[in-house]
């Protein structure tokens, strides 16, 4: 009899997903709590890739993956004037479209579906308060139940709350100097199948992106300082916006149009999370609650993937001591983490140029080919970590499983 059965995790998103279907598949009763009402679907496109892709084929997610394609064929720097200065066609290897491209709320609903009937989700509720004990942990939920279970895993994202009810203060949140807000706006004459990418002055950047929907993903990214817009309501959130966006010029004013009508609007200071250790007692951090590469990265989601596959695995592996399972764990996906979490010096600075001049530079493609700020965007774009896979040999834990 497995000991550690009854596990609850709190992130209804991609971690938190990912592990319930490797948990349940392996025989433990899981139960997710998410804080939003339903699942959130907002978001651009988001890379699955080296080992990600493994692990989603391993999932039996690939068809299903590739059929939700947003259909974007590559990026394009475009100008003020929405003339394209560079482009990046999807084959390129210093491209931001990748292989295996999905919107983030398409990959939240397959893997939402692929849980639901093995899993028990409760929406519009969260942990406060947690209590460990020899045998179980004490769970309090913020409609005031209180339940046991063998195990808590927090995959509730960058800003974790229950990895602050696990963990006190640790670990360190590093702010990467950039603020950015995804929003779903109506599609226009001037969208194409192309992302684009305009640099306005002053260091912002807006990215508007095609999708499968009918409409457009765009992001809109600028330099701050810390603390400068952190912990504000979602009307303080939308001020700033407003208040930034003033200004950049080209297809700005669709972003502003939009700013009040997108219930769910993502705004939040790009940051990674360095945590020195993933795991104690009970508890357990996964994806981007444990070691948040960033959007620039684009590794966020092939971490929570790959991170789920391996925890899970590991808990099947020894069913009899989850110490043993996590020791495991931090050891096998320390390496990879790590790599995909190391940016290229000076990034992002060199590709938020402040001045018109930089953006001039930056948008010039004799003078983008020999310029830092593209050496910086081909090394995000094309690092040899986020290739399959440096840094990491995936177990075969499906075969341990079927025969143990
Ligand atoms: C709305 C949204 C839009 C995003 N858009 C992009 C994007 O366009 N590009 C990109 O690269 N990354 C984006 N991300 C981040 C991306 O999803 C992650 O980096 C990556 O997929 C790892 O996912 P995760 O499941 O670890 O964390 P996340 O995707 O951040 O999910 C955390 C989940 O936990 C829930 N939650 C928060 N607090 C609690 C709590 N106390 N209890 C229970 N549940 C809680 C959140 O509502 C969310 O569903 C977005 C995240 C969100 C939530």
């Amino acid at each position: 009899m497995n000991p550690n059965k009854k596990i609850l995790i709190a992130g209804a998103s991609i971690a938190g997903p990912a592990l319930a279907y490797w948990l349940q598949r392996y025989g433990f009763e899981v139960t997710v709590v998410e804080r939003a009402p339903a699942p959130r679907y907002g978001g651009q496109n988001i890379d699955v890739k080296g080992a990600g892709r493994q692990v989603a084929v391993k999932m039996g997610l690939e068809e299903a993956i590739k059929a939700a394609n947003t259909g974007e064929v590559g990026v394009q720097f475009v100008n003020e004037d929405n003339e394209v200065e560079a482009s990046f066609p999807k084959d390129n290897p210093n491209g931001l479209t990748s292989e295996l491209e999905i919107l983030r709320g398409d990959l939240v609903q397959i893997l939402y579906n692929a849980t639901k009937e093995a899993v028990r989700y409760q929406f519009g509720t969260h942990i406060v308060g947690l209590s460990e004990q020899a045998e179980a942990v004490r769970v309090t939920l913020a409609d005031g139940r209180t339940e046991a279970y063998d195990l808590v895993v927090a995959a509730d994202g960058l800003r974790s709350a229950t990895r602050q009810l696990m963990f006190g203060d640790e670990p360190d949140i590093k702010f990467l100097g950039l603020y950015t807000c995804y929003l779903t706006i109506p599609r226009a004459g001037t969208d194409t199948d192309w992302a684009r990418w305009y640099n306005a002055p002053d260091s912002r950047v807006l990215l508007l992106r095609p999708d499968n929907k009918g409409t457009t993903r765009a992001s809109f990214n600028f330099l701050g300082d810390e603390d400068a817009y952190q912990h504000l309501s979602p009307d303080e959130q939308r001020q700033v916006l407003r208040e930034k966006l003033a200004g950049a010029g080209w297809e700005a004013p669709r972003l502003l149009a939009a700013l009040d009508d997108d219930p769910d609007l993502y705004f939040d200071a790009v940051s990674q999370v360095r945590a020195p250790r993933w795991t104690h007692g009970r508890y357990a951090l996964l994806g981007d609650a444990g070691y948040c590469p960033s959007p620039i990265t684009g590794m966020g989601t092939t971490l929570a993937l790959v991170g789920a596959y391996v925890l899970a695995g590991e808990l099947a592996r020894h069913p009899e001591d989850h110490q043993q399972a996590f020791t495991a764990y931090e050891q096998r996906l320390r390496p990879f983490v790590e790599a995909a979490q190391e940016l290229p010096p000076g990034t992002p600075a060199l590709v938020y140029p402040s001045s018109r001049l930089g953006v001039a530079v930056l948008n010039k493609v004799a003078a983008v080919l020999a310029s830092k700020p593209v050496a910086a965007i081909s090394a995000w774009f094309n690092r040899p970590e986020r290739e399959p896979d440096n840094n990491l040999q995936l177990p075969d834990y499906e075969h341990d499983a079927a025969y143990s």
